[in-house]
């Protein structure tokens, strides 16, 4: 093994962490990037054609410990970014059973890897295992105020009760064995390679076949949205140079309901294909769903004034860019 930096991504076929491969295989070009993916329905090889020749991609289950022994023994991985989860709340409340298997074993499975490999007594390697997750671990927000890296846990859905589970995981890691960890707690994301099952995919995707655009509750439901790539700069900000055991919140304060945020969409479709402006007729509210938090929103003083991260992307041209990139693409990459 040479001294390059040797980063494993797990989930690096999905939505954000197909987006960190991009980023890392610009922005950390010293570093060899191995991918794990198991490829569930939220997993496409194809968001990687692009850095195919720049990284190696592995097929595997983060819950199998068996399997991730191997990995980790041939990678000899010097950095951990993990991001496979299973993500979407509505499949939470469905079917929680594999929320807890893949989110809250399978981060435990890559911990134990982790220990044994860079603070086993005979360990010649150092390593940083940073864990991504979300801000929904800390549950509802009334009308005002932000959640902080202080404010304590309160999960509502199986899937933030999963994330919840996991980041305690990895609190103890740090704490009970000294593994060098870091956490993110990160906002609702948009951008390229979001599966369509999403808010802004699916609300895209209806508005161009003209079909009702389902809207939960009264609409009226906050989130704080974060462009992917920012979170990407974020990420490596806080695995190159955040404090070992530190949580780090990352956020934008770009608060938008799901109303406003829908109406904006229909504009932008109805502007790209050349419509007239008649898409916000689609909107339909439909019941709202269990559980569901009203309002998130992120304080990213501590990223920002320890690391000096900030987002660099605005919010229009972002979501304009967001819009016409899956005009383009939801065809060829979901066959939808
Ligand atoms: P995603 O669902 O788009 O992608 C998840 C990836 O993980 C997929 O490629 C999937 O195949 C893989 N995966 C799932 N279970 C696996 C397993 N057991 N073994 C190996 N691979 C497995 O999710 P995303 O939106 O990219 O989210 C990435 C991470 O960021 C997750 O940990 C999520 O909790 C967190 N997060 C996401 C958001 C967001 O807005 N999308 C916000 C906050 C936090």
């Amino acid at each position: 093994m040479n001294d390059s930096p040797r980063y494993l991504i797990t989930g690096g076929a999905g939505f954000i962490g197909a987006n960190l491969v991009h980023h890392l295989a610009q922005h950390a070009p010293e570093a060899r990037l191995t991918v794990v993916d198991k490829l569930t329905y939220a997993g496409n090889l194809d968001y990687l054609s692009d850095v195919m020749d720049r990284i190696q991609f592995i097929e595997a289950d983060i819950a199998d410990m068996p399997a991730m022994q191997d990995v980790f023994s041939s990678v000899q991985p010097t950095g951990v970014f993990h991001l496979a989860a299973e993500s979407h709340v509505d499949r939470s409340i469905s079917d929680p059973g594999e929320f807890i298997q893949s989110n809250v074993v399978g981060t435990f499975t890559l911990l134990e890897c982790a220990r044994q490999l860079w603070l086993a007594p005979e360990s010649q390697l150092a390593g940083r295992f940073l864990h991504v997750s979300t801000d929904e671990v800390y549950g509802s927000l009334g009308a005002e105020g932000a959640f902080t890296e202080d404010t304590p846990y309160d999960p509502s859905s199986p899937y933030s009760a999963s994330k919840a589970a996991s980041d305690h995981l990895v609190r103890a890691y740090e704490r009970t064995y000294g593994l060098d960890a870091v956490i993110t707690n990160c906002s609702n994301n948009f951008g390229p390679y979001q599966y369509p099952e999403k808010l802004i995919p699916v609300i895209i995707r209806n508005i161009r076949d003209h079909k009702p655009l389902p809207v939960y509750g009264d609409g009226m439901n906050v989130r704080d949205w974060l462009f992917v790539e920012d979170h990407c700069s974020a990420l490596k900000a806080v695995f190159d140079r955040g404090q070992k055991g530190r949580a780090y919140n990352v956020g934008t304060e770009n608060e938008w309901t799901n109303i406003a945020l829908v109406r904006l969409l229909c504009d932008l479709v109805d502007e790209q294909l050349g419509r007239p402006k008649t898409s916000q007729e689609l909107i339909s509210f439909v019941p709202d769903r269990p559980g569901h938090d009203r309002r998130y929103a992120i304080d990213a003083s501590r990223i920002h004034d320890e690391l000096g991260w900030s987002p660099q992307h605005p919010f229009e041209q972002a979501i304009r860019e967001t819009v016409s990139w899956y005009l383009e693409h939801l065809g060829p990459l979901w066959d939808m």
